[in-house]
């Protein structure tokens, strides 16, 4: 298994694959700039080759990018809209600076226009930047969301709509977050119900198209549709989900990447809780 965590970039990316590499994680998930912000200064290629020698140092596996908060390819506003096509654009050729194959995305929210239109526009952007795609390498990977206020993207059939229906799949790939789908609904604990979404998913999606998992617990119960982290095995999905989804063969090869409450400084436990469920803990 390649287990990674969402690393801080506060202090640039030359730092990051060691601090990874002591905590003991072999992925890891970045913002390619300021998360809550439009605009960014370019980056500083020095920092650059530093990050990409580390890599190698450190034997980090696979980076991540995880898009701007800002980005809502749902945006009924044309400006916002405009925007959020620019800015991914922007955040896929830094992920071509820095050798990152794939920028996770949340779909976005249709702020009251109705899921039917929502879905429409989002793919609508996303063919927007697939036509400004052809000289770049990284790929989009659609993350499945907790559906929290007008978030589409939280049923597998919102996913499935998206890569049915752009210009080319190819391009656009996807990001299972676990506590998201328990959110939205998809049980994870018993055996039964953990087949049956996986099922779902595979029929619906295709497990051919899983690039990245979010490995996180639920700190809110199944189908309450909020997005609220927990550490591995502290939350809904306890001991009992994660040992399904741990020992699930499927996600062998894919970065399996914490995005547990405490970050960077708690990564450590959530390691050791993963450590003692594959044990039969
Ligand atoms: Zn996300
Ligand atoms: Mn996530
Ligand atoms: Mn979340």
């Amino acid at each position: 298994m390649i287990i990674g965590g969402h690393m801080s970039i506060g202090g640039g990316f030359r730092d990051a694959p060691a601090r990874a590499r002591d905590i003991g994680l072999d992925a890891m998930q970045v913002f390619t700039k300021n998360q809550r912000q439009w605009i960014a200064k370019p980056l500083n290629m020095e920092d650059v080759h530093g990050y990409m020698e580390n890599m190698k140092k450190y034997d980090i596996k696979i980076t991540v990018a995880h898009a701007s908060y800002l980005v809502n390819l749902a945006a009924p506003d044309d400006e916002k809209f405009k925007k959020s096509i620019d800015s991914m654009l922007h955040e896929l050729q830094r992920c071509d600076i820095l050798n990152i194959p794939y920028l996770v995305f949340h779909p976005g929210a249709h702020m009251g226009k109705g899921e039917k239109e929502g879905l429409k526009r989002i793919v609508d952007g996303l063919n927007s930047i697939i036509d400004k795609m052809e000289n770049i390498n990284a790929r989009i990977a659609i993350e499945t969301t907790a559906g929290q206020g007008t978030n589409l993207g939280y049923k597998f059939d919102h996913i499935a709509y998206m890569l049915d229906n752009v210009s080319d799949k190819s391009k656009v790939k996807v990001c299972m977050d676990t506590c998201h789908i328990f959110a939205a609904g998809y049980e994870l604990r018993s055996k039964e119900g953990y087949e049956k979404t996986m099922e779902e998913f595979e029929k619906m999606i295709g497990f051919e198209n899983l690039k990245v998992v979010h490995l996180n617990d639920s700190e809110k119960s199944l189908g309450s549709r909020v997005d609220r982290h927990a550490q591995i095995g502290r939350g809904y999905i306890g001991k009992e989900g994660f040992r399904n989804i741990l020992n699930d063969f499927r996600f062998k090869d894919i970065p399996l990447i914490l995005e547990t409450p405490g970050g960077e400084a708690l990564y450590g436990e959530d390691l050791k809780m993963i450590k003692e469920i594959l044990g039969g803990g």
